[in-house]
């Protein structure tokens, strides 16, 4: 049975390629019947961050992702924390070291750092291994003598010499590394904690995982895995693999970075996350007005498509639709004309009800009271066409629910004039007279009244619709002095005349 997982480690808010790897995980689980696992990485306490882990589930949540196994999702190949699994990753690293694949190192922190500073390019492995103070270079008598009096240490995996490792990636097809490159890296580290390294490929042992998609920023840990794959005896048992392709920069210039968001003034991450150590926020696509269903569209946009000229996804055709052969293996730029084009056409092709309690949700942050949700359905329906986020219907549907919030007159022209002042007087008396307030109805009187009036009816019209919605904007003014009604035309038309 197919099983994959997310793996993320809980250092803070999720960026658009952690996103992307969840989506494509998801996707090729749902696709072939599979599991699909969320693994909380937290063996690096050092870059733990409090609320990360929280703020992931929420995030998985918006976008419509739910895992069949995790924390609180439960499941049989729990606990789903690396943090909880702590116990379990020691004897794998002995096993390693007892069949001379890996060793004790015994150096301290300040022992590295003078190696260091007097080779910049060092690295813990063969060239060095014998100058540093490990089981390899130390007598046996002496490492059971340090062992035996608690000094503290780490376990590394021994990396061979000239030898090279290959895989073959399902995107990338064949990889291969030499392993001269590879330094010795730490696998349990001296507070019995495992690295990364090795507690993912435990876990994606133990739990059973046929399949792991991750970014491309992790290929050069891949040797490193594959190697401990072997020594560990379950090379049968490795998933396969699939490196995906890197998120750019607009310009394509290198990976886009948290910074360029903040640089250019779009969001890259799913939701807002504030920092809780820096009180900085990074601004999400959720609070700027995006639909879940938008964003993980463009997300499976980057980077794939399924050979035909459709965009416009949603998940079950994703679903339905996603193949591996059909990831790219370069970059994908992001483009956020783009990004905001997916969610004006998502806002125009999604179900009715839910465009509503998304509106709803914006508009109660804004604290725009809704008395007749009937009547905001029908008000979403005339303006949608002209909202590219969902924060668009503040300005372009809040005014039909209470008054504009601000004027602006800056283009009515020509001049206001006593006559324009008595017209509106006049308008209101009428609409406060007729029974049918049908927008045709609204028109005909207002135009007789202008030519009865000898005024122009453009030089009336705009004035007109920036008393109503407070600016030169929105769909037909007598549509919007109809949904409005004539209590509140007339309450706004003697607001405009003040
Ligand atoms: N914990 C790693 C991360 O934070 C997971 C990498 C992997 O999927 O192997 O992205």
């Amino acid at each position: 049975k197919v099983r994959v997982r997310f793996a993320p480690s809980p250092t803070g808010g999720l960026h658009l390629g952690g996103v992307r790897t969840v989506l494509f995980n998801y996707l090729f689980a749902r696709q072939q019947g599979g599991d699909f696992v969320l693994r909380i990485e937290d063996t690096d306490q050092t870059r733990y961050v409090e609320g990360a882990e929280q703020y992931i589930i929420e995030c998985l949540n918006w976008c419509g992702i739910i895992p069949d196994e995790g924390p609180d999702f439960g499941g049989e190949y729990g606990p789903y924390r690396q943090s909880e699994r702590k116990a379990l990753y020691r004897q794998y690293a002995e096993q390693l070291v007892a069949d001379g694949y890996a060793y004790y190192a015994f150096d301290t922190p300040e022992d590295l750092d003078k190696k260091r500073s007097e080779l910049p390019n060092f690295q813990y492995g063969h060239a060095h291994r014998q100058e540093m103070r490990n089981s390899i270079s130390l007598s046996e008598e002496e490492v059971k003598q340090l062992l035996a009096g608690g000094v503290p240490h780490v376990i590394r995996i021994k990396v061979p010499q000239n030898e090279t490792v290959s895989f073959d990636d399902m995107i990338r097809q064949e990889v291969s590394f030499e392993t001269s490159l590879v330094d010795d890296k730490v696998l349990l580290k001296a507070d019995g904690m495992p690295t990364y390294h090795l507690a993912v490929v435990v876990d994606d042992y133990l739990m059973k995982i046929t399949h792991a998609f991750r970014g491309e920023e992790w290929l050069p840990s891949a040797p490193v895995h594959i190697l401990l794959w072997k020594y560990l005896g379950w090379e049968d048992s490795m998933p396969k693999w699939a490196h995906l392709p890197l998120i750019l920069k607009p310009d394509g210039h290198g990976k886009l970075s948290k910074r360029d968001g903040a640089r250019l003034g779009f969001p890259v991450y799913a939701m807002n996350w504030i920092d809780p150590q820096t009180n900085e926020l990074t601004q999400g696509f959720r609070e700027m007005g995006f639909l879940p269903e938008a964003f993980v569209n463009l997300l499976a946009m980057l980077g794939w498509n399924d050979g035909t000229d459709q965009e416009l996804f949603s998940m079950e055709e994703l679903i339905e639709k996603f193949s591996i052969d059909r990831v790219n293996k370069s970059g994908a730029k992001f483009d956020f004309e783009k990004a905001q084009w997916y969610n004006a056409e998502w806002i125009k092709k999604i179900e009715g009800q839910k465009l509503k309690e998304k509106v709803l949700e914006v508009f109660g942050a804004n604290n725009i009271q809704i008395a007749d949700e009937r009547k905001l359905s029908v008000v979403i329906d005339l303006v949608k066409d002209r909202c590219t986020l969902l924060t668009d219907f503040i300005s372009q549907a809040g005014y039909f629910f209470e008054n504009p919030r601000v004027y602006d007159f800056s283009s009515v022209s020509p001049k206001w004039t006593a006559e324009k002042a008595s017209f509106f007087v006049a308008y209101s008396e009428i609409l406060n007279a007729i029974t049918d307030h049908s927008p045709t109805n609204l028109e005909v009187a207002f135009k007789s009244l202008a030519e009865e009036k000898s005024l122009k009816v453009g030089d009336v019209m705009l004035p007109f619709r920036i008393m109503l919605v407070g600016g030169k904007f929105g769909p037909a003014v007598f549509e919007i002095a109809s949904i409005i009604g004539k209590e509140e035309s007339i309450l706004r038309i003697r607001k405009g005349l003040d």
